[in-house]
């Protein structure tokens, strides 16, 4: 599969492929992240709310545990505070209950809720009821109840007192002490029982109020029967507010020991109902937040692992589709550049840019190897055209220095022609007048020549002329210059030699022709003119000067040698 994509996709899209594979499983590891946070959040927010739930339910038990301690404190001593205390909780309770309601509940906590809040205030109203019985009990025992045990004893009192003068019998006396003293233990053992709430306390009211009257009926006394009655009328109605005080106490202590202990029970019971069953419920979704945080932990190691996996997996074939050709192309091009024209060049199957810059690299050794051979036949052309080039050069230095000699000699004679000798007889006259030195000139003619050639021919004049200029040649001084003027005259340049030494030279030469044999019987003569130089001369005016030198040795029948 990776053989075949690297083979038929071009390295640009592959490296495409590979972002494109890479954002998509970035973005797919992102969003399940993302909703299972998402989830996870949710569960904590159930999880939160069941807490609150929970928490509110446990304070709404201990207020409930809290009212019913309150509430039996006020029943044990009547204290208002105790019973705005109870009011006071019972308000904390509503408020929990107001809480709780605002929250969002299920059906069965809705339900308890309700529950709870019905039995609070069956409790509450009951309350209500136990505090005006405990108001009507407490006026029933405070005043009718001490009204009428008063009554009683002063009734018993004021026979006591106001007796006649003759006064009561000893027994009589004492019958009505013992009525008086039931009476007074009665009122007593009333007022034990409603502090104490014990039920032989009140047993023992009603059996000393019924001993007063046994008394009253079956004494040693000597009574009035009307008194007896009105006695024995108020330790009734003592005994029937008793009995009555007694009533109330056991009915709002029946209220709040069984009817309000059986709601506070029902409120507390629901409470620990909620709370039992928000434990639970927090249990329950605390177990599901664990799976599901241990699910994204693996899911999420399992996801990035695989990830992990398929990037590498791709990085090594990209590399490998890369870098094994690039090694390879790279060891044939330093082939190459060693000049291994023979190096084989990798054959790529992949159709994709390295396959192209094996095909390149192909094009590249062909062009390579023919530049080569280009090159070599460049270098064997050009050492050819080297070769003939330095054998024309050759050739062309020799016919220059051929037309050098020629322009500066005499065909004829091989001496300086005119032109040649100008310009020596120029150049010495700048460096006699430069460095004050001798400067001669020496000029000759060949007499009569014109009988040479009309006698002997052409030729034999030339060669005539070519033996005058090798033996002058051969009698000068090696800086002398010898060069022919034209026809058959010729002029010798002495340098640094004044008119007497030119004359000599030219003396000496005009003897040596006069005896030279020029064959065939010819023998010839010259005459000269010398002129030296003096200060001002032009190369015209001494030649002009050994000119007329030469005219005058003409003029004086030649052979001869003339200074001007
Ligand atoms: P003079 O003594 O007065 O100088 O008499 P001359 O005959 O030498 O003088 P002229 O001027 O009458 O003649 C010069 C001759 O020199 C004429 C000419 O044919 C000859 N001549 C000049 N140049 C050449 C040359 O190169 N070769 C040959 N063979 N003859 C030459
Ligand atoms: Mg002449
Ligand atoms: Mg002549």
């Amino acid at each position: 599969m990776i053989d075949f994509l690297i083979r038929s996709v071009p390295l640009f899209a592959r490296i495409k492929l590979v972002y494109y594979l890479v954002g998509i499983e970035t973005l797919a590891l992102v969003c399940y992240i993302f909703f299972s946070f998402h989830s996870l959040q949710d569960k904590l927010h159930q999880y939160t709310v069941a807490s609150n739930r929970s928490h509110l339910s446990h304070q709404l038990a201990i207020k409930a545990e809290q009212t019913q301690r309150v509430a039996d404190s006020f029943i044990e001593n009547g204290n208002q505070a105790a019973a705005d205390h109870v009011a006071y909780v019972l308000e904390g309770m509503r408020k929990i209950i107001g809480e709780m309601l605002q929250q969002p509940n299920s059906k069965a906590d809705q339900a308890t809720i309700t529950s709870i809040e019905r039995h609070l205030l069956l409790y509450v109203e009951t309350f209500d009821e136990v505090q005006v019985q405990r108001f009507l009990q407490s006026m029933l025992v405070e005043e009718d109840m001490a009204n009428q045990a008063s009554k009683a004893q002063y009734r018993v009192r004021k026979v006591l007192l106001s007796s006649s003068p003759v006064g009561l019998a000893q027994s009589e006396e004492i019958e009505l002490l013992k009525i008086l003293n039931e009476l007074v233990m009665a009122e007593k053992q009333a007022y034990r029982y409603f502090n104490q709430l014990e039920a032989k306390q009140y047993d023992a009211a009603l059996l000393h109020l019924k001993m007063a009257k046994t008394i009253l009926d079956e004494g040693n006394h000597q009574l009035e029967a009307a008194y007896i009655d009105k006695l024995e009328e108020d330790i009734d109605r003592f005994e029937s507010v008793l009995t009555e005080a007694v009533q109330r106490t056991r009915g709002y202590l029946y209220l709040l020991n069984v009817v309000m202990a059986a709601e506070i029970s029902e409120v507390l019971y629901h409470s620990h109902l909620m709370v039992e069953r928000e434990t639970a419920n927090m249990f329950v979704i605390r177990n599901h937040m664990k799976e599901e945080l241990s699910g994204i932990i693996f899911n999420t190691f399992v996801f990035g692992a695989l990830f992990y996996i398929l990037v590498v997996l791709v990085s090594w074939a990209m590399g490998r589709s890369v870098i094994d050709p690039i090694k390879k192309l790279t060891q044939s091009f330093r082939q190459l550049a060693r000049g291994a024209l023979d190096t084989p060049i990798p054959k790529l199957e992949s159709n994709d840019e390295m396959g192209d810059l094996a095909q390149a690299a192909e094009v590249f050794k062909h062009t390579n190897t023919h530049t080569k051979e280009l090159l070599k036949r460049y270098q064997a052309l050009s050492g050819e055209l080297e070769g003939k080039v330095a054998k024309r050069t050759a050739e062309l230095e020799q016919k220059n220095e051929e037309l050098r000699l020629l322009s500066s000699t005499d065909r004829l004679t091989g001496v300086y022609n005119r032109m040649k000798l100008e310009e020596q007889i120029q150049h010495e006259i700048s460096r006699a007048q430069r460095y004050k030195l001798d400067y001669s000139i020496v000029m000759l003619d060949v007499d009569y020549f014109k009988n040479v050639n009309d006698s002997f021919g052409h030729q034999v004049g030339d060669r005539v002329l070519k033996m005058f200029a090798v033996e002058l040649q051969n009698n000068v001084r090696e800086s002398d210059v010898v060069g022919r003027w034209g026809g058959e005259e010729f002029i010798i340049s002495c340098s640094c030699t004044n008119a007497d030494n030119a004359f000599s030279l030219a003396e000496k030469l005009r003897e040596i022709i006069e005896h030279l044999d020029f064959g065939s019987g010819i023998a010839c003569t010259a005459s000269f003119g010398v002129s030296q130089y003096q200060l001002e001369d032009s190369l015209e005016s001494l030649i002009s000067r050994a000119d007329n030198a030469l005219y005058e040795s003409k003029r004086m029948g030649r052979n001869k040698v003339s200074v001007k």
